[in-house]
């Protein structure tokens, strides 16, 4: 007993009450909890590193303020431990993650006080999700009770200790993708896989100018920048949906207008024109003098105006550089109908 620096005092009272003193502060009267009896010698050592045993004839007691004292204690010492795991794991977890590639089914686990959370990513619908120990034991598991059972045994984890299973969509422009700040999930994989069938692999994104459809929005962004625009040489007639295919494609096969062509040619594609626009231009005026067309062409015009008919513009841009702008009507319309305005 080195380490003290305060000298001990003996007690001033009889040996006859020295088994009914608080062992924690030596109070002599207050309310007392045998630490046996209440189960606490176990704690009371864990805190203390004080041997404890029934036969040594010293105080089996323990006051209600030690008592406190010893649970906050106990507390810290629980919380210090399970934040230390934390840290641990999410470093690796962190280190883990950049080698991972986003293809493959995957789990992360974020441990927290009283549950943890597992963060799955499993956009191969068919594979079966191995749940990994948030200890970095190497252990991991197919069922979330298997897991729970071995967080119990292994890692001392309390029976109310609640696993949360939150399933993303690997789609990284999805609102269900675990970057996404909707902070949306499945809480089942049979949701999951409901999702990634009904979203993202049929084609739900439908282009309303032109009627096509896509999986993903990324694809339909990328779609719909140059959706109204078809680029086509004069010369052979080939169609390109890009200006650079085009370009490609002058000076491969006409290597001898191409230095005429790249002067004409506009490089940069105007803001889309909507087919609203296209509407208020075109049908009004042609309207009065076409009413006494053919029947089919009457047909056209009401549905135009009823707004029954969908009606597209399709701009195109010409290797000698004239702008033709064709209208033309949705393919799953009754009626067809082009109308091309050469613009030179
Ligand atoms: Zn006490
Ligand atoms: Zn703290
Ligand atoms: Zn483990
Ligand atoms: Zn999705
Ligand atoms: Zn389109
Ligand atoms: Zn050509």
């Amino acid at each position: 007993m080195s380490k003290m620096s305060v000298p001990l005092t003996k007690l001033d009272i009889p040996v006859n009450r020295l088994t009914v003193v608080c062992r924690g502060c030596l109070a002599e009267s207050g309310e007392m909890k045998n630490i046996y009896e209440w189960g606490i010698n176990d704690d009371y050592f864990r805190v203390t590193a004080i041997e404890t045993s029934r036969r040594s004839g010293i105080s089996e007691l323990l006051c209600s303020s030690c008592e406190a004292a010893l649970i906050s204690c106990k507390q810290f010492q629980d919380r210090c431990q399970l934040s230390d795991k934390i840290l641990k794991s999410s470093l690796s977890a962190r280190t883990k993650n950049k080698t991972q590639k986003t293809n493959r089914n995957q789990v992360t686990c974020v441990l927290q006080n009283k549950r943890l959370e597992l963060q799955i990513t499993a956009p191969k619908t068919d594979a079966r999700i191995r749940l990994p120990c948030p200890y970095n034991c190497e252990e991991n598991f197919f069922k979330k009770s298997d897991l729970q059972g071995h967080l119990k045994k292994t890692h001392n984890l309390p029976d109310n200790f609640d696993i949360n299973m939150q399933y993303y969509c690997s789609e990284t422009t999805c609102v269900y993708h675990v970057n996404s700040n909707k902070k949306k999930w499945f809480s089942g994989r049979k949701f999951l896989n409901q999702h990634i069938k009904k979203v993202h692999k049929t084609k739900s994104f439908l282009c309303n100018d032109c009627g096509l459809r896509f999986s993903t929005e990324t694809d339909f962004q990328r779609h719909s920048k140059s959706c109204n625009y078809v680029f086509l040489c004069r010369i052979c007639d080939v169609k390109y949906n890009t200006n650079e295919k085009l370009m490609v494609h002058l000076k491969r096969k006409h290597p001898t207008n191409q230095a005429d062509s790249k002067k004409s040619f506009a490089t940069q594609i105007p803001e889309p024109i909507t087919n609203d626009v296209a509407l208020h231009s075109w049908a009004p005026k042609d309207y009065e003098t076409k009413t006494d067309e053919i029947s089919t062409q009457v047909g056209f015009e009401d549905l135009l105006i009823q707004r029954k008919l969908k009606l597209v513009l399709r701009i195109i841009r010409t290797c000698d550089g004239t702008t033709i702008f064709q209208l033309k009507a949705l393919d799953c319309c009754p009626v067809r109908a082009f109308l091309d305005i050469d613009r030179s």
